[in-house]
């Protein structure tokens, strides 16, 4: 599309174009939302774009290229239209079906933010029934909605406390997977402390990758990741990593780190190990926030309070990683967001938290929560709850707020479980921190940009 095609009296500015002027004179950056197209403009067009005053761009070819990236577009077109339809494609077509599994909420260790209490305030093991009617759903979804690809997540508690519920899942669905022409992963999120000879023999063949947190550096990490003894986990972690990678297993380290300081320590510590010969050793950062989940799921101070903290950081990070010859190991966060029109994983078709009890949700951070269960299964099958149906058809065209929202391509209508609380609906939005920090988004991208780091091939379903 151009403007000689379409004519210029036809055409109009886009809704979604973000302006950013810079302290550098004459310097504006123009960062297209539902395009993802981002340019340097200088304030002639800036205002021309500003105002609709298109005839006044003189070269065709500028006209050609506002044109192809969505920044100004047939006066027909209705982009909040086009950004839902496309929100309803991509919910109702995911690229894959997932299905986080947690076999158990216990655990071996009692880290003090722990939502789920360590184990002790939820407390329950899938017994062998509830395994089966897990193994019958998750059969009959894939049958009905024939994904090309399904990712399975084992999480807990500590799921290799339950190592006979990981393998008796696994051992019946990998094969079945095979046998439909499905390809399956299988991602083990574990504390890393658990790792026995019968958790290499038997578990670790049909694992894609282990997912693995350190709080820090070792003494960091001993203060915080304990045993319930008090006793630190850090050194049995490090050397069951190694024990993993020794065996071919790729592993994503989630490092959670506060300060320039505390992660270069971290990094140290890793090359001390050695870590740094294992291709197969990916890992990303993020930060303890020190607030519970009922907060960190109704307190939007402090959620922007993380958004600005990790913005921050993100800069100083990359810098570290790259002085310190990790960059070939490194997962960095994209500021702008990956271009995706549903916000939620987990409201995609076809993906669920599944608890010890056969409870089901469409949120990792609230299994367990009865308040939040969207259905159960049993030995009859699934039984979906209203809440499934709700979120099911949850759109922002529906939305007023979100419907004329210029942010809305980045944001998709937020948290749907944020709008919940907040709103008493889901059929509703989250503004969470979008809107506050575009600028900052805008401006952390742009410094990073030239910096390429591996992409995992999976990258969105780590650290969910
Ligand atoms: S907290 Fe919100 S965005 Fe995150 S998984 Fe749960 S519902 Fe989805
Ligand atoms: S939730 Fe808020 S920021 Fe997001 S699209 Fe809706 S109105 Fe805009």
């Amino acid at each position: 599309m151009n403007l000689q095609e379409t004519g210029k009296k036809s055409m109009k500015r886009s809704r979604y174009n973000h302006i950013l002027p810079l302290a550098e004179k004459d310097t504006n950056i123009l960062y297209n939302m539902l395009t993802g197209s981002i340019m340097q403009v200088d304030d002639e067009l800036r205002d021309i774009i500003d105002n609709g005053k298109f005839e006044s761009i003189g070269e065709e070819e500028i006209q050609k290229v506002l044109a192809d990236n969505g920044i100004i577009i047939p006066g027909n077109t209705d982009e909040s239209e086009l950004f839902c339809s496309r929100y309803d494609d991509e919910k109702q077509n995911p690229d894959y079906y997932l299905f986080v599994v947690l076999p158990t909420f216990a655990c071996n260790l009692s880290c003090p933010y722990c939502y789920e209490g360590s184990g002790e305030i939820l407390t329950k093991t899938m017994d062998t029934a509830t395994l089966k009617s897990t193994i019958d759903f998750i059969k009959k979804t894939l049958a009905e909605g024939n994904p090309g690809k399904v990712v399975f997540k084992l999480y807990g508690g500590e799921p290799l406390l339950a190592i006979d519920i990981c393998t008796g899942l696994l051992d019946e669905i990998i094969p079945w997977c095979r046998v439909q022409g499905i390809q399956a992963d299988v991602i083990l999120q574990t504390n890393g402390t658990v790792i026995d000879e019968k958790v290499m023999k038997e578990l670790v063949p049909e694992i894609t990758a282990v997912e693995v947190t350190l709080d820090g550096s070792r003494e960091k990490h001993n203060t915080i990741r304990r045993y319930k003894d008090g006793s630190g986990s850090y050194d049995d972690i490090i050397r069951n990593l190694i024990l993993l990678l020794d065996s071919g297993v790729k592993v994503v380290l989630r490092i959670n780190a506060d300060t320039p300081a505390g992660f270069t320590r971290v990094l140290d510590e890793m090359d001390e190990f050695g870590l740094k010969k294992y291709q197969d050793l990916l890992f990303y950062t993020a930060f303890i926030s020190n607030y519970s989940l009922s907060e960190f799921l109704t307190d939007n101070g402090l959620c922007s309070r993380d958004a600005e903290k990790s913005l921050e950081l993100k800069m100083v990070f990359d810098s570290i990683v790259r002085g310190k010859g990790w960059q070939n190991h490194y997962q960095p966060y994209s500021p702008l967001g990956k271009q995706k029109a549903v916000s939620c994983n987990f409201e995609k078709k076809g993906r669920f938290v599944i608890d010890p009890s056969g409870d089901l949700y469409k949120c990792l951070f609230c299994a367990g929560m009865k308040e939040f269960r969207v259905g159960t299964i049993g030995e009859d099958g699934e039984e979906l709850d209203t809440a499934y149906y709700d979120l099911e058809k949850r759109n922002p065209r529906d939305f007023a707020e979100c419907r004329e929202c210029r942010y809305l391509p980045a944001c998709g209508g937020g948290c749907p479980v944020r709008a919940l609380i907040n709103n008493g609906t889901y059929q509703s939005g989250y503004c969470g921190t979008i809107p506050k920090f575009m600028d900052q988004r805008i401006l952390v991208h742009l410094q990073g940009k030239h910096h390429d780091y591996p992409a995992g091939e999976n990258d969105e379903i780590f650290g969910l």
